[in-house]
């Protein structure tokens, strides 16, 4: 057993560190969140994949995503079976006791879908409803905490739309950019103002500060350069049309 023992941390040793043996960058997804993330067929596209797909070039290394529910997005990195979580993550203090974070790359926020015969434009408006969000989310924490109730949970915003239309929740909310995408078409549903201010960063596991400058120098120049603009105007049009 010590051998074995040995022999593993010896392994360790001499490719460097633990989460640098392989050749491939992972990215860990959750792919119901236009345009950040969408199913384009049987591919994982938008925004984010771009920005990983730009952080695995720069590290000379092949690229690979993966979706699952966006409340497994975190656990992912945290026990190494990705490299990076990038799912339109809103920066939390919560989330930063188990993760770094990159520097931002989008400043945005959550919103209230409501339906016109029955308009809700402030959190308060929607105490006592019956509120849908998507798990694990900053809408879920907004209704646990800010509105002082249990939500209405469902695997994606498009669900949770679903649902309301269905008459099963009053109102929905979540992330500006995902709700703006189920509204588009409808003619019965509307979106309310920011209820929160938020910004979306890149999460990987803690203790790596080369992986984490390298992500946050692809970061900066794809805004400075302008592919983050390009990338967010070419999957906003792409998303869009999907629903079309
Ligand atoms: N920005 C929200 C959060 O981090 C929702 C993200 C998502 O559903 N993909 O909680």
């Amino acid at each position: 057993m010590k051998k074995v023992l040995f022999a593993a941390l010896a392994a360790t040793l001499l490719c460097g560190c633990g989460g640098d043996k392989s050749n491939t960058i992972k990215m860990i997804t959750e792919a119901t969140f236009p345009p950040y993330e969408f199913m384009r067929g049987h591919e994982i596209v938008g925004i984010d994949v771009e920005i990983c797909r730009a952080i695995a070039a720069k590290l000379g290394k092949d690229f690979k995503c993966e979706t699952v529910d966006f409340d497994s997005v975190i656990p992912a990195v945290v026990s190494g079976k990705a490299d990076l979580a990038a799912a339109g993550i809103t920066v939390t203090e919560d989330r930063k006791k188990n993760v770094d974070f990159s520097i931002p790359y989008v400043k945005t926020g959550i919103v209230i879908i409501y339906k016109k015969s029955d308009p809700c434009t402030t959190g308060e408006a929607c105490k006592g409803k019956r509120v849908g969000v998507q798990a694990g989310t900053t809408s879920e924490t907004y209704v646990l905490e800010q509105l002082g109730q249990e939500p209405e949970r469902s695997r994606s915003p498009a669900e949770s739309v679903a649902a309301l239309k269905a008459g099963r929740v009053d109102v929905v909310i979540a992330d500006i950019d995902p709700a703006k995408n189920c509204v588009k078409g409808t003619d019965d549903l509307a979106i309310s103002d920011f209820i929160t201010s938020e910004e979306y960063a890149i999460a990987i596991r803690k203790g790596q500060p080369e992986l984490l400058a390298v992500v946050n120098e692809t970061i900066a120049e794809a805004k400075a350069d302008g592919r983050l603009a390009k990338w967010v105007e070419q999957y906003t049009a792409e998303a869009d049309k999907l629903k079309d």
